[in-house]
């Protein structure tokens, strides 16, 4: 850290905190932002329950970012509850969990939050009367489904729907459509077909894109396109940016939005999330977003902190990191 540049790595972008003191360091290209000094108290966030976004924020495709499982940590410690939260559909809880344990990051599955187990939550509290689904998705989709307690059937299992028009061979309550790695053609025509047949559609997630390390493939949200093209119905969104993923958090733990914290480097997908929630949000820079891009930010995608990373979290929250 250059000497002059104040420790305090973070600042508050919303516009109803009104104590600014000082500008922030020259050189982060953050001009017109601001350092609270010290953040007053009554502002500070106090959560009870910190959902960390987990690509950008957490790790970095393979790399962890530094300081992330010490603030993880830091914040159990300190009597705060932790939700890791991805709009992925397609990995079980166990295996982030796993994932993050490579990372340094003790993690239950219970503290997980994929974008499917968020749909079964929001299915089980909101559409208790859904239970034959229709799914189409990637394995780990399918199995978080069933155990879950759900009459699932995989797309590519299901009875009917042939080039003669041969309709499908039973009814379903609602299909459930992700990132499937093996959709086909017919696949999307047995959805489609069970969705017009009056099968409610609900999507994990609407990301159009899914970055691998050979560049972006289709994500859910593509396949979601091709339903809501073939059918004309709009799906029911569960992932970011949509709030009900959050939601799902928060009603599974009786958690008030006010008492909860995101963390997310995406304003496109974090930031209104959180505000559609009505949950406060870090924006971290560990991730899409530099400190320029951050002060730019209005309306939806504006958080309602910028941190330059965990320990600038950290420090923002109170607690110590080791
Ligand atoms: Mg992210």
């Amino acid at each position: 850290m250059a000497s002059g540049e104040s420790r305090a790595s973070y600042f508050a972008v919303n516009p109803a905190l009104k104590t600014y003191s000082a500008p922030l360091a020259a050189g982060r290209g953050t001009a017109g932002a601001r350092i609270i000094r010290p953040m007053p108290t009554p502002a500070a966030p106090s959560p009870r329950l910190v959902i960390f976004d987990l690509d950008g924020v957490v790790y970095r495709g393979p790399e962890p970012v530094p300081g992330a499982a010490e603030l993880v940590v830091a914040l159990r410690a300190a009597g705060v509850a932790v939700r890791f939260a991805t709009n992925n559909s397609m990995a079980t809880r166990r295996a982030y969990a796993d994932r993050l344990a490579g990372h340094g990051i003790t993690a239950l599955p219970e503290e997980i939050v994929t974008s499917t187990w968020a749909t079964i939550t929001h299915l089980r509290l909101h559409e208790p009367a859904l239970r034959r689904l229709l799914a189409l998705g990637a394995d780990g989709m399918l199995d978080e489904l069933r155990g879950a307690g759900y009459d699932a059937t995989p797309a590519g299992d299901a009875a009917g729907l042939d080039w003669n028009g041969e309709p499908l061979a039973r009814s379903y309550d609602a299909v459930v459509a992700g990132l499937d790695p093996d959709v086909t053609y017919r696949t999307l025509g047995i959805a489609a077909a069970a969705i017009r047949a009056g099968a409610r559609f609900v999507a994990t997630n609407a990301d159009l894109r899914y970055p691998t390390p050979r560049g972006l493939v289709p994500g859910a949200g593509a396949i979601v396109a091709a339903l809501q093209a073939t059918t004309g119905q709009r799906p029911l969104v569960i992932g970011k940016p949509e709030p009900a993923m959050l939601q799902a958090i928060l009603e599974a733990d009786g958690i008030a939005p006010e008492d909860a914290l995101v963390i997310g480097d995406n304003p496109d997908a974090d930031m209104p999330a959180a505000r559609r929630a009505g949950i406060p949000v870090i924006l971290v820079l560990t991730g899409v977003t530099d400190a320029a891009a951050a002060t730019a930010l209005n309306g939806e995608r504006r958080p309602d902190w910028v941190a330059a990373d965990p320990a600038a979290v950290a420090a923002l929250l109170g607690v110590s990191l080791s």
